[in-house]
């Protein structure tokens, strides 16, 4: 039976790594931000090889469903960090959130991270040792290519096509009875849980989301799943985005972030000669689920003193004003992926406290899944993707 599959062709959504193509991306994503060009893009449609098995610790899935993610978005228009490039190989088959089926017929999860066990490296290193393996130290090393996740490493196939391979470790089953439209964003929920329940506040504190895209709705959501009961502020760009962030848990839509935040948590707005205002007072703990230079430059300024701004979900380069970082002593931090976490007393993985949690009811899918097209319709899906204000976008994913 794996012969037969790794003998067979597929077709595949291919990131082939050009600088040339990547440059003009880059270049074309400023000029046009909220579109794709196919045919400039590093992107293929084309017929690939089913990835055989790296060891036979793996197993092969059949894709049934794949969300397209932001960090995809970001490398289709050359905006990934080039910090990260070690950290992938290519050519790669695109898409790490997938829900597929074991040749078995169980419907699974893959959860995408390629730490020391899937690499068979022996002993792990410190970080998988103590269960923090999307902090691995191997990322680069052992029986598989360079690259932190599945979608971003070569030989391994990826959710934008038919087949993937995954390590048996990798695999999260999946009650039949849980729709396809929230079983595919698990791995984009445990990408905000594992931040929320890292950081998880107290029911006295104000918290501030910012940006209320797929991360952003997901972090007010995890927030409330974990049982938060404090204050959310929302920043969102669009009105659709303010709407769902509402639905899902915030307690206000914040329009201007100094003088709203100042009157949620009665700070007072300093205005300097120059530049934007500052809070004496403020949250006690901002998820900042943009990471631009803005984002993270306004949530210093509205945060209290010895509050904490958490990154979520992307980062990059930013040129902001660190004062409060010394003045306020504020802890800036991230949150990458999903490993283990605590909730409610229970340590388990994030990617299982979510399935738990959707499981049982206390995560939703809501809707959130707003678009869904075949891999062979990729263009529209990431026009969609890329267009959240014409298509009112949430989630889109790739079927097969
Ligand atoms: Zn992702
Ligand atoms: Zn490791």
């Amino acid at each position: 039976m794996k012969d037969v599959m790794t003998k067979k062709q597929m077709t595949a959504l291919e990131f082939r790594l050009s600088i040339p193509r990547y440059l003009i991306s880059k270049g074309l994503s400023t000029l046009f931000p909220h579109r794709l060009f196919p045919k400039a893009s590093c992107l293929h449609l084309t017929q690939v090889p089913t990835p055989i098995l790296p060891s036979p610790d793996w197993v092969h899935v059949k894709v049934e469903a794949c969300g397209i993610c932001g960090s995809d978005l970001n490398a289709l228009r050359g905006n990934e960090s080039y910090s990260m490039e070690p950290y992938s190989s290519f050519p790669a088959i695109m898409g790490h959130e997938i829900i597929g089926r074991t040749e078995d017929g169980t419907r699974v999860a893959v959860e995408n991270i390629l730490p020391c066990c899937t690499r068979d490296i022996v002993p792990p290193c410190r970080h998988c040792a103590d269960g923090d393996y999307n902090l691995c130290g191997h990322f680069i090393d052992g029986k598989v290519a360079p690259g932190v996740c599945i979608g971003f490493t070569r030989g391994l196939g990826g959710g934008f096509s038919e087949h993937v391979v995954a390590h048996k470790s990798q695999l999260f089953p999946i009650p039949d009875s849980l729709p396809l439209h929230s079983a595919v964003l698990v791995d984009s929920l445990a990408s905000a849980m594992q931040p929320v329940a890292t950081h998880a506040p107290k029911n006295t504190d104000t918290v501030l989301v910012i940006g209320a895209g797929i991360i952003g709705l997901n972090t007010i959501q995890c927030l409330r799943a974990i049982g938060f009961t404090g204050t959310i502020l929302a920043v969102a760009r669009h009105v659709f985005q303010a709407n769902w962030a509402k639905k899902l848990g915030a307690t206000h839509i914040i329009k201007n972030i100094y003088n709203d935040v100042a009157q949620h948590t009665h700070a007072r707005v300093l205005k300097p000669i120059m530049g934007p205002p500052v809070l004496e007072g403020g949250v006690d703990l901002v998820f900042d689920c943009v990471g631009s230079s803005q984002t993270v430059d306004s949530a210093l300024r509205v945060t209290r003193k010895r509050g904490k701004v958490v990154l979520v979900g992307t980062a990059g380069t930013l040129k902001m004003d660190a004062s409060p970082i010394w003045f306020k002593e504020i802890v800036l931090t991230g949150s990458a992926m999903f490993g283990q976490t605590t909730i409610q007393e229970k340590r388990q993985r994030t990617y299982q406290h979510v399935i738990d949690m959707l499981s049982d009811g206390r995560l939703s899918g809501n809707g959130l899944v707003t678009h869904e097209f075949p891999v062979t319709d990729y263009v529209a899906a990431f026009d969609a993707a890329l267009n959240k204000v014409r298509h009112k976008s949430v989630k889109v994913v790739l079927t097969n």
